[in-house]
């Protein structure tokens, strides 16, 4: 059992070892938390996958900031 584990850990570090290897990261989206490797020339890349994760976060943000900013108007008032 502890075999593929091993194997898996071998292949991880080959692979980390590339000289083209990019950034593993961790996903920022809230309910994934996978991890990813950064190859973007910039290192800036945020999600595992842009369609899914990133698309995902920026529907997030943008709907926390409408109901924010729907909110701040009731502040004064009550
Ligand atoms: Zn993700």
């Amino acid at each position: 059992m502890a075999l593929p584990l091993a194997r898996l850990a071998l292949s991880i570090g080959a692979f980390l070892a590339l000289p083209h290897a990019g950034t593993l990261r961790m996903c920022e989206a809230d309910p994934c938390g996978g991890v990813f490797l950064d190859t973007s020339r910039s290192q800036k890349r945020r999600w595992c996958a842009m369609e899914s994760c990133g698309n995902r976060v920026k529907a997030q943000r943008h709907r926390r900031r409408l109901k924010a900013e729907a909110v701040k108007p009731e502040k004064g008032k009550a």
